[in-house]
């Protein structure tokens, strides 16, 4: 039998309406919008896309939002005041700083410089350490695997005592959703083995999960035949594979394919997402959601 196929969109979408009807009632009672800056530097077309996005949905979702376009050259000393300045600003509740950043500015020094109770993007080491020790102290969760998780929970999976194995040890994929579905609770408690290109047997690791989650970055790295029958993957990679010509504005687009064979691995396992379209669009509607909470944090 075909596997279901888990639509990043429609769940993205759930949830913005969540936060929409949230956004309006804390307006409503509190009279407080949450906001949120996009600070970024140059003009790279890709970070201009993705920042683009996210300026889109916060608009949409009723946000304070500001486009924050800075020069290529700016110095790493002005990025920073001007990260100081929303740090200090009582209408801004996140702050984003898109990456990459060019060579002369020290990124980490920049996300560093954060206010930990803005950091949307959960990249600061205040908000990584809040993560791993879970409960309470966790303020946010970082977006894609906050998003990962979501497809789990809302697509009526159960995570508590489930067979995870995650490929790929990455700081913004792999190491976070690991340390989300570990912890004590709801939505997680499950086992988890995260395996890397140091892992002696990939496929037999793979073979054990009933949930696997691949972030590797390599087309096709998972074979059809290494997924448990009715297991529930979750394809992270995002490979540009060639290019074709969009039907809508016939430009040339790219190719993307995820790290998995999703033809073949559709037969097998029980559900799946597609690349495009499954936890693509779930990053920036966490990223949303984490603003909510910056500004629902601030009335506590
Ligand atoms: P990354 O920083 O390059 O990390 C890749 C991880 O995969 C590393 O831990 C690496 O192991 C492991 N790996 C690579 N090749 C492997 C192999 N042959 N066998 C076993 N492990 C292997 O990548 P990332 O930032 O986590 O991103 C992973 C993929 O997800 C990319 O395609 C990226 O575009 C995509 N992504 C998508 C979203 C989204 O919103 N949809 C968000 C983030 C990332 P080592 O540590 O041993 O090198």
């Amino acid at each position: 039998m075909s596997a279901k196929i888990i639509n990043g969109k429609e769940i993205a979408a759930q949830i913005r309406e969540e936060l929409n009807r949230e956004v309006a009632g804390m307006k409503d009672k509190h009279g407080i919008v949450p906001g949120l800056v996009t600070i970024l530097v140059g003009e790279s077309p890709a970070s201009v896309s993705y920042v683009t996005g996210k300026q889109k949905a916060a608009h949409e979702i009723g946000f304070y939002s500001i486009q924050d376009n800075q020069p290529e050259d700016i110095t790493e000393e002005d990025l920073l005041k001007l990260v100081d300045k929303y740090n200090r600003d009582p209408k801004i509740h996140g702050i984003l700083v898109q990456l990459p950043l060019p060579r002369h500015i020290n990124e980490k020094k920049v996300i560093n410089a954060i206010d930990p109770d803005k950091d949307v993007d959960c990249f600061h080491p205040i908000n990584v350490g809040r993560l791993m020790i879970g409960g309470d102290e966790v303020k946010f969760l970082p977006c894609t695997p906050a998003g990962i998780r979501e497809l789990i929970v809302r697509s009526g999976y159960e995570t508590s005592g489930a067979e995870v194995v995650v490929v790929g040890r990455s700081n913004i994929v792999g190491k976070p959703i690991a340390n989300i579905l570990l912890q004590k609770g709801k939505g997680a408690n499950a086992t988890v083995t995260v395996v890397h290109t140091g892992t002696k047997n990939l496929e037999a690791h793979c073979k054990r999960a009933e949930i696997l989650i691949v972030a590797a970055g390599v087309p096709n790295l998972v074979k059809p035949e290494w997924i448990k029958p009715g297991a529930f993957v979750i394809d992270v990679g995002v490979n540009r594979v060639g290019e074709k010509k969009s039907e809508k504005t016939g430009r040339m687009v790219p190719i993307l394919k995820g790290d998995v064979d999703f033809d073949a691995a559709k037969e097998i396992a029980g559900a799946i997402t597609p690349v495009p379209g499954g936890v693509g669009p779930m990053t920036i509607t966490m990223l949303m959601y984490n603003t909510v909470q910056a500004a629902k944090n601030t009335l506590k």
